[in-house]
């Protein structure tokens, strides 16, 4: 039987605030240990929360930019269950009524592009962390910086229909929190964690599988690999005839594979209340309408604006503005710039290349956009080949050194005068007279046979378009 995939994303990002949801404690990553908590954020006893007010600013941002709906009264809620890493017992979450709603994001599956459905995105705060020791110890420390740390969850709907689009929905995401610069999105420091929810069904068949939730994907890479594991596991199972165990499974990412944790545990588990110290959360038009003034261009409106701009094509587009540093990368490169769509294939290609082989950022390449500009000028001038280019390119990444002196320094400045080139062709028809008698009689591949005749003789530096355009030239009927 054939099965189709679904799966749901829920998504945890650690806003970016000063302070702390509801203490003034600092909200920063990697302080020394129990130094940023306070009676409040440790939950002693009678000591009552206040609720920052830029939390809900940010989360009506992010609700803003997924086109949810906001709503004007909301509430805080108690999710209670025990752990060392939480001392009050409870994390203040949203239960019945989430700040926002029904939103909606759009991915580029290949040509096509594809709504994802955003359920509802919730105010939630973080958890202390637990610190296992290395060495055989047999206890755990807890660091409670964290605890009180702001989160938005983000819900989405069960829409996506691969491990692929599961990646490229969290990709979207992420880029779009970064450029409303409201949480940091590190997956490495856990600032942007990502749960799956994946089952499978026939095809054609309208009711959803048994769902199994994945926790600990701390990569985008592990995200879809993780997916695709439990794709093929689920597949196993249900051609086997078996049942799927609803439960949560970790993914273990040395040894590739999931590994079952518990059992999934309902929502009445957690005995949801609503949060006495809290007050409601209720908001004005006005408030949400100044708050949609600030968003900045996001990566839609940004990918709409480099077609028309720079008139490149609707892939690229997506590609460079899928992060706020390639997009502003690539402007920067492609700015009054005679030849945009060359710089969009430079930064698609080299650029992107580079920085996945190396696991780099942008912002640590040696490449700066004005001797990316150089080295596109330099191949349309004819100065260089497109394989020398190459070169150079890999030597600036390298040494830094801008690419006029590189051409020179490895040799690859092209040969592009005119009547050297003449020269060299003249004495290449001259030593390959059967081959010239061939292309007279219409037999064009005999052309390529002496464009690389002229190109050997030239040492690989003659420019291989002039030198083209000359032997047609000479050998005009
Ligand atoms: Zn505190």
């Amino acid at each position: 039987m054939n099965y189709e995939t679904i799966i749901g994303l829920e998504i945890h990002a650690e806003l970016s605030t000063k302070s702390k949801a509801f203490c003034s404690c600092k909200n920063e990553f990697g302080g020394e240990v129990n130094t940023n908590c306070c009676p409040s954020c440790l939950g002693y006893p009678g000591a009552l929360p206040v609720m920052n007010k830029k939390v809900v600013e940010y989360a009506v941002k992010a609700g803003l930019a997924l086109n949810c709906e906001i709503s004007l009264y909301s509430k805080t809620d108690r999710k209670n269950y025990f752990y060392p890493d939480l001392p009050k017992a409870y994390q203040v979450s949203q239960y019945d009524i989430p700040l926002c709603k029904d939103g909606r994001v759009e991915i580029q599956v290949n040509d096509e592009i594809k709504p994802i459905g955003i359920t509802r995105i919730h105010i939630e705060e973080d958890a202390g962390k637990l610190i296992h020791g290395t060495t055989g110890e047999d206890y755990s420390l807890v660091d409670f910086n964290r605890s009180g740390v702001p989160l938005i969850e983000i819900v989405s709907e069960p829409d996506m229909r691969s491990p692929e689009e599961a990646r490229l929905y969290l990709e979207k995401l992420k880029g779009i929190l970064e450029y409303l610069e409201i949480s940091d999105c590190k997956m490495q420091e856990g600032s942007l964690r990502c749960d799956a929810n994946i089952s499978l069904r026939p095809v054609g068949q309208k009711e959803f599988g048994i769902k199994t939730e994945i926790k600990n994907m701390n990569s985008m890479k592990a995200l879809q690999k993780a997916l695709e594991y439990e794709v093929e596991r689920h597949n196993k199972v249900l051609s086997e005839g078996g049942t799927i165990v609803q439960e949560t499974r970790r993914w273990d990412e040395a040894k590739g594979i999931t590994i079952s944790m518990r059992a999934k545990e309902q929502a009445h588990d957690y005995r949801y209340f609503p949060e006495p110290d809290l007050v409601p959360i209720i908001l004005e038009e006005k408030w949400i309408e100044e708050i949609r003034k600030t968003l900045p261009e996001l990566p839609d409106e940004k990918k709409r604006r480099f077609m028309e701009e720079y008139g490149i094509p609707d892939y690229d587009a997506s590609v460079l503005t899928l992060t706020k540093e390639l997009s502003s990368f690539f402007e920067a490169c492609a700015k009054n710039h005679k030849n945009p769509k060359a710089i969009s294939n430079w930064v698609m290609g080299e650029v992107l290349r580079i920085m996945k082989e190396k696991e780099l950022e942008l912002k640590d390449l040696k490449i700066n956009p004005e001797s990316l500009r150089k080295l596109v000028d330099l191949v349309d001038g004819g100065v260089l080949s497109n394989t020398g280019a190459k070169q150079v390119f890999d030597e600036m990444f390298r040494s830094g050194k801008e690419p006029e002196i590189l051409v020179d320094e490895l040799g690859l400045r092209q040969i592009s005068d005119e009547d050297v080139i003449v020269e060299l062709v003249k004495k290449v028809l001259d030593e390959n007279k059967k081959s010239v008698e061939d292309y007279k009689n219409g037999k064009s591949n005999a052309l390529g046979f002496l464009v690389g005749q002229c190109m050997k003789a030239s040492k690989g530096k003659g420019n291989p378009q002039l030198i083209n355009k000359i032997l047609k030239d000479l050998m005009r009927i």
